[in-house]
């Protein structure tokens, strides 16, 4: 990492537009029946299936949500693709369709763009989407990508923002604050890098919580373990901008409150070391660290049987009558008022 790899670069100048995007996209392969037409005319064509449709986008942009000298291309590609099914996801639906725009400067070879692309496409491959799109531009400065990704739901299925209800449980899936933990590891070693090149940066005791902040895995298998388990949620969420901030968005939705106790915050142990080593605060991470891509969801009190148990689930409060007051319960049994500061807010 860190190194300005030499390599034998082919201008995009050479290939033109149509030879770029066909050359990007040839071994990309249609899975899905309801992709009628994908790449290749004015418009793609998909069937709905008669299923609902449910369509998210993302704009990603160099040197403000990514940051190519700790980035490797592929996991950019993998991870823009992640960021937008997350979000499919969280609606409970199956993801289907993405298509990808992205615009570059010249500073960018076929090489690199390829390196972007085999992200997308282990991406697709993995998560079973097809790249039925996109659009092909220049930039004056940097990299800007924008996914959009297309999915499907019974309308039945679907699960919104604003359903939560006073008594149901609040779970979440996976653990926190690993992500910004990663990114934190990765600034720091950027700069003992800038200061001495030679300095190869030994990172072996943080390869969980570099691998949550660079190739992260939006939760595909949530939506299809609740349907297993009979569960359906009454709202949920992905967190991408923090915890904190997503229970604002679910309690705001459905005119609630709640209350989350510190002490059921689920944290790996390199989280907990790493946040000793910085020394922050491992509840303030997991509370506003962003980017964990894990889905944040509140079920009816009588299924917790259901859930009980479950390595992939934590219960972490439940949801209260009072409008818009969001308690943490500390270890100390107090309750303080929890804050959405969100992702950028915590950064400065
Ligand atoms: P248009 O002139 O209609 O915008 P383009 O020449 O930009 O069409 O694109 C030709 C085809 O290639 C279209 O199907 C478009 O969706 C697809 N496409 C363009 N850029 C990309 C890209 N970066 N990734 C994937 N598909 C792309
Ligand atoms: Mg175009």
């Amino acid at each position: 990492m860190f190194e300005d790899k030499e390599q034998s670069k082919t201008s995009l100048e050479a290939l033109g537009e149509f030879g770029l995007i066909s050359h990007l996209t040839k071994h990309f392969e249609i899975k899905h029946k309801s992709t009628i037409k994908g790449i290749g005319d004015d418009c793609a064509v998909i069937s709905a299936e008669g299923k609902e449709l449910l369509v998210t986008t993302d704009l990603l942009i160099e040197g403000v949500h990514f940051d190519l000298s700790y980035m490797p291309l592929k996991h950019l590609g993998y991870k823009s693709v992640m960021v937008n099914l997350s979000d499919v996801y969280a609606m409970n639906a199956e993801a289907k369709q993405i298509t990808v725009s992205i615009a570059v400067s010249n500073r960018f070879s076929l090489e690199a763009l390829e390196e972007l692309y085999s992200g997308i496409q282990l991406a697709c491959h993995t998560y079973n989407v097809d790249l039925i799109g996109g659009d092909t531009t220049s930039s004056s400065k940097g990299m800007l990508i924008s996914i959009t990704a297309i999915g499907t739901a019974n309308k039945e299925d679907i699960v919104y923002r604003n359903g939560a209800k006073p008594t149901d449980l609040i779970v979440v899936s996976g653990d926190l604050g690993g992500a910004y933990l990663g990114l934190q590891v990765l600034e720091r070693e950027k700069q003992v890098f800038q200061v001495n090149p030679n300095n190869q940066p030994d990172l072996d005791s943080y390869t969980y919580i570099i691998e949550r902040q660079l190739k992260p895995e939006a939760r595909k298998d949530i939506p299809k373990l609740l349907k297993d388990l009979e569960v359906k949620p009454t709202a949920m969420i992905d967190i991408s901008d923090g915890l904190s901030s997503e229970l604002f968005h679910i309690c705001t939705g459905s005119k609630t409150g709640c209350k989350v106790y510190e002490t059921k915050l689920p944290l790996d142990p390199q989280v907990i070391s790493t946040c000793e080593e910085f020394n922050i605060d491992s509840t303030m991470v997991a509370l506003s660290g962003g980017e964990d891509y894990e889905l944040l969801f509140t079920i009816p009190i009588n299924d917790f049987e259901k859930i009980k148990g479950n390595p992939n689930l934590t219960v972490i409060g439940h949801i209260t009558e009072a409008s818009e007051v969001l308690k943490l319960i500390t270890r100390a049994d107090q309750e303080l008022d929890l804050k959405a500061q969100g992702w950028n807010a915590f950064k400065k």
